[in-house]
């Protein structure tokens, strides 16, 4: 087959294939135009959910009559001129293609002035056709309107869903600009209804208060950070608000919205055990770093950008929320329903005061370590022994620590005066951390351990704050790498199915790290030869069966931190005392303590709350006493 040219119309179309896939994606183009032209103002107008008409005006610095042909020819451009540039964009806009891609499948209209010409110019171009330019009277800055998107491409126009849908697209493409842009006042428009009227203001927590409403706006917990050229700033959504995807999470690379998989990663990281399985967090969150140090040419509508040291970003990301959350009380707070006589209902609303849990790394991983030495339950007993290592390294489990005295009474159990008996357990050295919790507390149905703090009564779940307890302490120790692990003397063979066998013996490695040795026995059978000391009275082979479970049913999705995140919340679980569990007041005390230090004593792993607390204030209120 003779290979030809294309006509620069077929080019347009291809380009178009890749750059506009809806309505909302002109709207996206055009409004980045706009904000590339400095406007200040500007109106987004759609009819039938922008299938039947968009129209952008903005009052930016307009396109001069001669150069108005240019605008709609493809790679042409005023926003780069060499290649070099690609590597410093500073605009939305740079490739030159989405003008001439849109007026190539649509009916379009241009109106512009430039504010040192006296009139303005209007450019009619149908399906790629451009009529003579006509001047015209109008105010500086730029009016593009697109009628009858996809006429010319059914393919495309077949693709289209309910005006509705499209509309909301439109809405999305608008809000990630207008959340980028808070100095920019933006209107959206819907079959002559207002959608969106947003004042210019240089308060980002106001333009996102404009759209998502008080709800999200009071619960916006600030992040910052700055390292090197790298800052990140914005807005994290407290735990209790959560979707079922991702959609929420906002982030702007240079205030152009993007998508990444890894800085996701690492917020829901940041989230890990503060939100059920299947929900994700909500952020606002803006990066910005000189344009040099990352390429937004990867992506036809550059959603997608490429890092040049996106492991160091992570890192940031990371490390900035879980420092703030650190410093925030994300205490479930158990409301007292109002409406049903009595009954208690527990919602999750949550103060921001930086003044509750604070405390150092070092100290948590220290003073976490939980032992029951004389305990109902088998966790901690090594085969044979006790089950502790000598005291005294920092690989000890602790004895349960003394009880404060006068805490308890002749009943085992009595209620601290005040909250100011409460005791910190922090090492000289180290900041003391304050703690939030009595350390007595009653427990009822062997399975809650009630509590009076200065916060008010807490009711704790026993088996969800020792997971947790649990769980914060073997993060630490993997990742200093010092988890013990229980040699066996003779190393158990377990039989698998071919595929499990594989992907034990594949994930070995990662494995190790929490303290499961296994090696290839034959077949499909494979050696357990060693195993976490924490679970020594677990059976070896039950325990790798258990873990194979989250192996093989996540491990394709997830990376090797999800994967030890998951088998240590799943080790938390089995290890930790369980409803039911008659705790002695030792035990109790132990445990109020060790919650009290733990980074996040609040949720279990799995998200669970581990804490509701209700007021005084509350009480006495259901009581009528005010
Ligand atoms: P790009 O944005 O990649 O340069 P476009 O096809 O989107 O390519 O736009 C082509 C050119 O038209 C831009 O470089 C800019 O000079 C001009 N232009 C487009 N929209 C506007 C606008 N709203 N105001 C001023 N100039 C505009
Ligand atoms: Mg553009």
């Amino acid at each position: 087959m003779a290979i030809r040219k294309l006509s620069e119309s077929v080019i347009n179309k291809i380009a178009a294939g890749e750059v506009i896939e809806r309505p909302a994606s002109v709207v996206k183009e055009l409004l980045e135009n706009s904000i590339d032209a400095g406007a200040t103002q500007v109106e987004v107008t759609i009819e039938q959910g922008g299938i039947e008409m968009i129209r952008i005006t903005d009052n930016g610095c307009g396109i001069a009559k001669e150069d108005l042909p240019l605008a709609v020819t493809s790679h042409a451009t005023s926003k780069i001129v060499d290649a070099d540039d690609l590597f410093k964009v500073g605009t939305f806009g740079f490739r030159g293609e989405a003008l001439a891609s849109i007026t190539e499948i649509s009916q379009a209209m241009i109106r512009s002035r430039t504010a040192d010409s006296d009139c303005g110019y209007e450019l009619l171009i149908n399906g790629g056709h451009a009529e003579p330019i006509e001047p015209c009277g109008c105010p500086v800055g730029t009016t593009i309107e697109v009628r009858q998107l996809f006429y010319n491409t059914p393919v495309r126009q077949k693709f289209l869903r309910t005006p509705q849908t499209e509309k909301s697209h439109i809405a999305e493409a608008f809000a990630r600009v207008a959340l980028a842009n808070p100095q920019v006042q933006m209107t959206l428009m819907n079959n002559q209804s207002t959608v969106h009227q947003l004042a210019a203001t240089e308060s980002w927590r106001e333009r996102i208060s404009a759209f998502y409403g008080p709800e999200i706006a009071d619960n916006l917990i600030p992040v910052h950070s700055t390292e090197g050229e790298i800052s990140l700033n914005g807005f994290v959504v407290d735990p209790s608000i959560s979707r079922s995807n991702k959609r929420m999470q906002y982030l702007f690379l240079n205030r152009r919205y993007i998508r990444d998989h890894s800085l996701q990663h690492a917020l829901s990281e940041a989230y890990r055990g503060l939100l059920m399985v299947g929900r994700y967090p909500l952020a606002f969150l803006r990066l910005d770093m000189p344009p040099n140090m990352v390429d937004v040419n990867v992506h036809p509508a550059k959603l997608e950008v490429r890092f040049q040291n996106g492991g160091q970003i992570y890192k940031q990301l990371l490390a900035t929320i879980r420092t703030q959350f650190l410093s925030t009380d994300l205490t479930a707070k158990g409301q007292l329903s109002r409406r049903d006589g009595g009954q208690v209902a527990a919602e999750a609303s949550t103060p921001h005061t930086a003044d509750a849990v604070a405390v150092a790394a070092s100290v948590v991983q220290d003073q976490i370590a939980f032992a029951r030495p004389t305990s109902n339950v088998d966790w901690t007993a090594a085969p044979g022994s006790s089950g502790l290592p000598s005291s005294g390294s920092a690989e000890s489990f602790r004895p349960f620590p003394p009880l404060p005295s006068g805490n308890v009474g002749g009943d085992g159990f009595s209620m601290p005066s005040s909250p100011d008996t409460t005791q910190t357990f922090a090492q000289e050295s180290a900041p003391a951390p304050a703690p939030t919790q009595t350390r007595t507390a009653l427990q009822v149905y062997n399975t809650y351990l009630i509590s009076e703090t200065a916060e008010g009564m807490v009711i704790i779940d026993q088996h969800a704050l020792h997971e947790r307890v649990i769980y914060e302490q073997l993060r630490e120790k993997v990742l200093a790498g010092k988890l013990e692990s229980q040699k066996l003397l003779v190393p158990e063979p377990v039989s698998l199915p071919p595929a499990e066998a594989a992907a034990v013996l594949e994930q070995a490695e990662l494995l190790t790290q929490i303290g499961v040795t296994v090696e290839p026995f034959g077949g499909d059978t494979v050696l357990v030869s060693s195993y976490p000391a924490m679970l020594a009275n677990h059976n070896p082979a039950e325990m790798l069966k258990s873990v194979i479970d989250k192996l093989m049913s996540e491990a394709k999705n997830l990376d090797r931190r999800d994967v030890l995140d998951e088998l240590l919340h799943m080790i938390s679980c089995k290890a930790a005392v369980k409803a039911g569990d008659k705790l002695s007041p030792e035990e109790i005390t132990a445990l109020l303590e060790h919650g009290d230090l733990c980074q996040d004593s609040h949720h279990c792993p799995h998200g669970r709350p581990t804490a509701l607390t209700f007021s005084r204030e509350e009480l006495d209120k259901k009581f009528k006493r005010i």
